[in-house]
């Protein structure tokens, strides 16, 4: 079975069963052990970013870009991301702060032609807004672990071909309802799989990450009504579609 991981946050990635997987950096403090994961057999793809739960207001934008662009410059990122938007989780940046970084972030993805995945939580409409600016030359870009009414993802999926939605676990149990409305506007060659797991996560679901993404196609192979080989051949073209992992 060919799986990927188009979003996680785990410093290890060689798991049984897992092909290729996506690793966000959250805020840019432990980049450099994630460059570690570089030097595995190009199965990992780094991707750097700031998450908009870890903005902090000591953090000056301009220096941060420099040093995702040094990072960049060394060849050894493969993408943007986690970066987005949250108006439900308490205590971080206001929303105009986030959006400010967030479309820093857009454009940096834009200028270096480097796929992003992108955190939108209750924030549909200013997230829509900074990436119709950057529409026209937009990158592979995952709207991961997307919670919304079906109309939201159409929006998203207008803004341009290279718009994918990740499904994960968190997606199917958590936001089950949601999710199948969603998917139904949803082409499954638009479909990434993804596990956001963070170290541990393992033991808190009660099964390996590749037994969680196992469980995600088996969900599509009943959604999208089809064989669940077809789905992982699917998701797995998706994902070198998103990732471009042919040039690794
Ligand atoms: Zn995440």
């Amino acid at each position: 079975m060919i799986i990927t991981d188009s979003h996680s946050h785990l410093s290890i990635h060689a798991e049984d069963g897992i092909a290729f997987s996506v690793c966000c950096d959250e805020n840019l403090e432990s980049i450099d052990d994630h460059f570690e994961l570089k030097d595995d057999i190009g199965r990992s793809y780094v991707f750097c970013g700031i998450h908009p739960w870890f903005i902090q207001d000591s953090m000056i934008l301009e220096n941060i870009l420099s040093k995702c662009q040094r990072a960049i410059d060394t060849g050894r990122i493969d993408g943007i991301g986690e970066i987005g938007m949250d108006s439900v989780r308490r205590g971080i940046a206001t929303l105009s702060r986030q959006e400010l970084f967030f479309d820093a972030f857009v454009s940096l993805a834009v200028r270096n032609s480097l796929p992003m995945s992108i955190h939108c939580v209750k924030t549909s409409d200013r997230c829509v807004a900074v990436l119709k600016k950057y529409s026209k030359s937009l990158p592979p870009t995952a709207m991961h672990s997307l919670c919304v009414h079906f109309s939201e993802a159409e929006r998203f999926l207008r803004l341009s071909d290279n718009i994918f939605i990740g499904v994960g676990i968190r997606s199917i149990i958590q936001c089950g309802t949601k999710t199948k409305k969603m998917l139904r506007v949803v082409p499954i060659d638009k479909v990434l799989i993804e596990t956001d797991w963070e170290e541990g996560e393992s033991k808190h679901w009660d099964m390996t990450r590749a037994q969680a993404l196992a469980r995600v196609i088996e969900y599509l192979s009943i959604v999208y009504g089809k064989p669940i080989e077809d789905i992982q051949k699917i998701t797995f073209d998706n994902f070198k579609r998103f990732a471009r992992s042919t040039s690794k």
